[in-house]
């Protein structure tokens, strides 16, 4: 579904990636992980066409995405959820979720489909986004998301800053979504979680992709956590 090659970025000509290529196959859930700096948030940018690429493309079903404005990625069915919780505070919670319908895509049936993953959502349609918890505020910008009906669902650490027990409940919410078929690529810092989730996994590190595989292969693999790192492997060095 998704296709990645060569891509290359840089910020005032320093490179933050350099040459990466993955995919992303329809149903599949698919992790970039990494360190701080690694190029995760950058690649997620430009895949929604919120940065251009420098040299590479970004291929949608076969065709190509990389030149295209973020409304018309949006509108072939790429959703982003940024890194950092962007819910509009000083709308309720219905109007953050009615601006996921501006795509006129999301009819009654499928709101409650999107409601039955977050049921505490149904009593607070009224509160303002503000008074929502971190972890609240996470699921109602999944909701949003989910509410353009997206085929790809692109999540940009969704567990950032949040505590164990709501990262459990984020988790289940993406294993429930993967259940029924949506295609994810999540980018995560750390690997515990997304191991359990992701199907294949991607190391990223200054920029390029030092691993890649199924995630039940690479679970307990020495070489994913050397990769992640970035130790060498013995005997290597010299
Ligand atoms: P994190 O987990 O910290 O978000 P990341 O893997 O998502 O890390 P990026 O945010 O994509 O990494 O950053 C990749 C590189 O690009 C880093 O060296 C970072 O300092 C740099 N960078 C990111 N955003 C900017 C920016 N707006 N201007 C200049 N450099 C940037």
């Amino acid at each position: 579904m998704l296709e990645v090659s060569n891509l290359w970025f840089s910020y005032r000509r320093v490179p933050a990636l350099r040459g990466i290529s993955f995919d992303v196959r329809e149903s599949e859930v698919v992790a970039l992980v990494g360190p701080n700096g690694a190029g995760k948030s950058t690649t997620m940018k430009v895949v929604s066409g919120l940065l251009p690429a420098d040299r590479g493309t970004v291929h949608l079903d076969g065709g190509d995405i990389d030149r295209l404005s973020p409304e018309q990625i949006a509108r072939l069915g790429v959703s982003l959820v940024p890194e950092g919780r962007h819910v509009f505070t000083r709308l309720s919670v219905r109007e953050n979720l009615e601006l996921g319908t501006v795509m006129g895509r999301a009819d009654s049936r499928h709101w409650n489909g999107v409601l039955d993953h977050f049921p505490f959502l149904r009593g607070r349609f009224d509160t303002p986004a503000a008074k929502l918890s971190g972890g609240e505020q996470q699921q109602l910008v999944i909701a949003r998301a989910l509410l353009t009906r997206p085929r790809l669902l692109l999540l940009d650490e969704p567990s950032l800053g949040l505590g164990p027990k709501i990262v459990d409940l984020i988790y289940d919410i993406l294993a429930e979504l993967r259940a029924g078929g949506l295609t994810l690529l999540i980018v995560e810092q750390s690997l515990d979680r997304v191991l359990d989730v992701a199907d294949r996994i991607y190391v990223m590190r200054s920029g390029e992709i030092a691993l890649s595989g199924a995630s039940a292969d690479l679970k307990d693999s020495a070489g994913l956590h050397r990769a992640y790192f970035g130790i060498e492997a013995a005997g290597s060095a010299a």
